[in-house]
């Protein structure tokens, strides 16, 4: 039964299944939205459009960007030999929040998962392998920091990436954070001074 109208109907379909939002948060953000003024709408609008359109992802970490090349991966400042690995986006964003980090990162976009069916070519470690052998056959970089989530995907994860870098005999030192983020527990959700303790107190694999 179509309770709304047909406007606002489409408007809470269209809503609904966005991650973390169900049929009643998806009423509640169309009645807000509704209530909005049309120019905040329109700038609410424009912002969806315009973030799908121009945002891409890093030619070298892959993280998402305006440009070809992120931020982090375009400044001198950071430390090019020394690459942190996360799942996320958002991963990255919580160790940049630390501000105790000036390497660089490698985006996974997931997690090696047989349950969900993510295979190892569903996230972007084709890419990490790549980057990490330099042109002339020697390691690209000299520490391998990887900080996937402390849940049993990003623990196959590392030992996968692991396992990778030693098949292609590359001399790179990898690291994995320590268990200061809990068990099971998410990167994006731990707080700047638990990230930092886990990154300071990284343990060689
Ligand atoms: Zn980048």
């Amino acid at each position: 039964m179509d309770y709304f109208g047909s406007h606002i109907s489409r408007l809470i379909e269209a809503l609904c299944g966005l991650p973390g939002v169900g049929q009643k948060t998806a009423q509640r953000l169309a009645f807000h939205i509704i209530n909005m003024p049309k120019e905040q709408v329109q700038a609410l609008a424009d912002a969806l459009v315009d973030a799908r359109t121009n945002a891409n992802y890093c030619r070298e970490c892959f993280t998402l960007t305006d440009d070809e090349l992120c931020p982090i991966c375009r400044s001198e400042k950071r430390d090019h030999r020394q690459i942190m690995v996360v799942e996320t986006p958002r991963d990255l964003a919580a160790y940049e929040r630390t501000g105790r980090y000036d390497g660089v990162y490698h985006v996974l976009h997931g997690a090696i998962s047989p349950m969900l069916g993510i295979g190892p070519n569903e996230i972007r470690l084709k890419e990490l392998m790549q980057r990490l052998q330099g042109p002339d056959g020697q390691p690209a970089c000299d520490e391998v920091i990887i900080a996937t989530n402390a849940s049993l995907e990003g623990e196959t994860t590392a030992m996968y990436i692991l396992k990778l870098i030693r098949t292609l005999g590359l001399d790179i030192k990898v690291t994995r954070i320590a268990s200061g983020v809990p068990v099971g527990g998410d990167i994006e959700n731990t707080d700047e001074v638990t990230l930092e303790r886990a990154l300071v107190g990284r343990t060689e694999m």
